[in-house]
C-alpha cells in the first residue's frame, strides 16, 4: 500500500525550492503528497533559522507530532518524523536528544540521502558537509506551474556578523551551467514558463561550463546570457544578491536582454555606514546608492526592491536616520524589514551595545510606514497603464486568474477560459493593499 507525506516548509524560496526536490525524492519510494499531515505516514519540517527564535518554534512543532505520534502508537500504526533545513544543520543530535520521537535530522545539505535513511529504519542523524553534491543524487521535478525556482549556487562566504547562513549552508557553491541547463529544459518541458535562478549569493555565480572542445568558468551574466537560449523559457529573474557583487556585465544585462525581468532585489540592510561595516556588509551607503543609479540608467524601469534590519547593535537614532534618508532618496517598489533579533553562534550575537526593544519597534513602524507609502506610490503608478502577466493559478472568485508582472506584482484578472501558464498584456484599473487588477488585452 502506498504511503503519504506531507512537508511543512519554513523561510525563504531556497527551502521551498528544497521541498520539491525532496518530494520528488519520495515519489519513486512509493509515497505520495497529501496535505492532510494528520493522516500521513511521515511528516518533514523543512527549517529556517534565519528568524527568531527558529529553533523554539520548531521544538514547539515536534511536541505537536510527537503527541500525534503517540496517539498513533496506541492504535498500532507509525508516523515517522523528518526534521530537515538550517535549524536541523545547525541543532543536529540535540533535536534527538530533546525529543525521542523524531527519526531522522537532515542539513540542507545531505537531504538526498533521505531515501537511504527512511529505509534503515533507526534513528539518524545526518548533517555533515559531503564532499559529493547532492545535486547528483536529485531527480528532475516534474513541475506543472508556470513558475519555478532553480538552486545554481548555494552556501556564502560573505559572513555578514547577523547571518547564519555560511554556517548552516555552507561555504559558496555554483551548480554547474550544463546541469541548470537540464533542469531548466525539463521544467520547460513540463509546461514552466519563467525561472527564478536562486542563490544566497546568487550574484558570486560562477560555475563550470563544459562544451564538447573545453570548459570555462561562467559569471551569472553568462549563465543568463546561456539560458536566455533555451526556446520556451520567457522570464528569467534570479534572487538573492549582494551589492559587493553586482558587476558592470550583470547591469547591462538588464538593459539588453528582453527575458530578464527587470526587478531586482538587492537588501542594502542598513544605510549607516558605521552600522554597515558592525554588519560586516562589505558596502557603503554611497557604493549601494551608486549602483542603483548605474542600473537605473541601464533599465529605466527596474524595480528594486531590499531588506532591512533595524536595531542593530549600536544604532543610533543618526544611524536610524541615515537608513530613512537612503530609503527616499532611492524609492523602492517593495521591501522586507525586521528588527534585528541575534542568531546564537553569529559574531553580532555577542556584540554588548543592543538597542532597546520598545526602540526597535518604533524604529520599524517609522520605517515600515515609508516603505509601504513608496510601494503604494510604485503600484498606483500603474493605474490606467499596462502591464505583462505570466498566469499561475486560479483566484478566490469564480473565473478569477492570478499572475505576477514583470515588476513581480500580484495581478488579478477574470477570464471565462483558463489562462494559467500564458502571458498576456493587462489594463489595470484597480489595486488592493498587496495586487491590482485589471483586464485582459486579448
Ligand atoms: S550575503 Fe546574505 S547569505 Fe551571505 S552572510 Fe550576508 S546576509 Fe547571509
Amino acid at each position: 500500500m502506498n504511503k503519504s507525506f506531507h512537508i511543512k516548509t519554513y523561510g525563504c524560496q531556497m527551502n521551498f525550492y528544497d521541498s520539491t526536490r525532496i518530494a520528488e525524492l519520495l515519489k519513486p519510494m512509493g509515497y505520495y503528497e497529501s496535505n492532510l499531515p494528520e493522516s500521513c505516514d511521515l511528516i518533514i519540517l523543512n527549517t529556517c533559522h534565519i528568524r527568531e527564535k527558529a529553533s523554539e518554534k520548531m521544538y514547539s512543532d515536534i511536541g505537536r507530532l510527537s503527541i500525534m505520534k503517540q496517539n498513533r502508537k496506541k492504535y498500532g500504526n507509525d508516523l515517522k518524523i523528518v526534521i530537515a533545513g538550517c535549524v536541523a544543520q545547525a541543532e543536529g543530535k540535540e533535536i534527538l536528544s530533546r525529543n525521542r520521537d523524531v527519526d531522522i535530522v537532515v542539513g540542507p545539505q545531505t537531504y538526498h540521502k533521505l531515501p537511504e535513511l527512511l529505509k534503515r529504519n533507526e534513528k539518524l542523524v545526518l548533517n555533515d558537509f559531503p564532499n559529493e553534491s547532492k545535486f547528483d543524487f536529485l531527480p528532475l521535478i516534474n513541475k506543472t506551474q508556470s513558475s519555478a525556482f532553480v538552486t545554481i549556487q548555494e552556501g556564502c562566504d560573505k559572513f555578514c556578523s547577523f547571518c547564519v547562513v555560511p554556517y548552516t549552508r555552507g561555504a559558496e557553491f555554483s551548480r554547474s551551467v550544463n546541469e541548470i541547463t537540464f533542469e531548466i529544459e525539463h521544467l520547460i518541458l513540463n509546461g514552466v514558463k519563467e525561472v527564478t535562478l536562486l542563490g544566497q549569493n546568487v550574484s558570486s555565480y560562477h560555475g563550470m561550463y563544459r562544451s564538447k572542445e573545453n570548459k570555462s568558468k561562467y559569471s551569472l551574466t553568462d549563465l543568463i546570457q546561456h539560458i536566455s537560449k533555451i526556446e520556451g523559457l520567457q522570464r528569467i529573474r534570479y534572487l538573492t544578491s549582494h551589492p559587493s557583487d553586482i558587476k558592470e556585465d550583470l547591469i547591462k544585462e538588464h538593459g539588453n536582454n528582453p527575458k530578464l525581468m527587470p526587478y531586482l532585489h538587492l537588501p542594502i540592510q542598513s544605510g549607516s555606514n558605521k552600522i554597515l561595516k558592525k554588519m560586516n556588509r562589505k558596502h557603503t551607503k554611497e557604493s549601494y546608492i551608486e549602483l542603483i543609479k548605474k542600473v537605473r540608467i541601464a533599465r529605466s524601469d527596474l524595480a528594486i526592491s531590499s531588506d532591512f534590519i533595524v536595531g542593530f547593535p549600536g544604532e543610533t537614532n543618526k544611524d536610524f536616520e541615515e537608513t530613512l534618508e537612503v530609503v527616499k532618496e532611492i524609492n523602492f517598489a517593495s521591501s522586507y524589514s525586521f528588527k534585528y533579533s541575534p542568531r546564537p553562534g553569529t559574531p553580532a550575537s555577542l556584540m554588548k551595545d543592543h538597542v532597546e526593544e520598545e526602540t526597535k519597534t518604533n524604529r520599524l513602524q517609522i520605517l515600515q510606514k515609508e516603505l509601504n507609502n513608496q510601494q503604494e506610490i510604485f503600484n498606483n503608478s500603474f493605474l490606467g497603464q499596462k502591464l505583462s502577466v505570466l498566469f499561475e493559478k486560479k483566484g478566490k472568485k469564480t473565473n478569477q486568474f492570478v499572475g505576477k508582472s514583470q515588476y513581480l506584482q500580484p495581478v488579478h484578472v477574470i477570464s471565462k477560459q483558463s489562462i494559467i501558464g500564458e502571458i498576456h498584456d493587462v489594463g489595470i484599473y484597480n489595486k488592493t493593499s498587496h495586487s491590482l487588477h485589471g483586464n485582459l488585452k486579448i
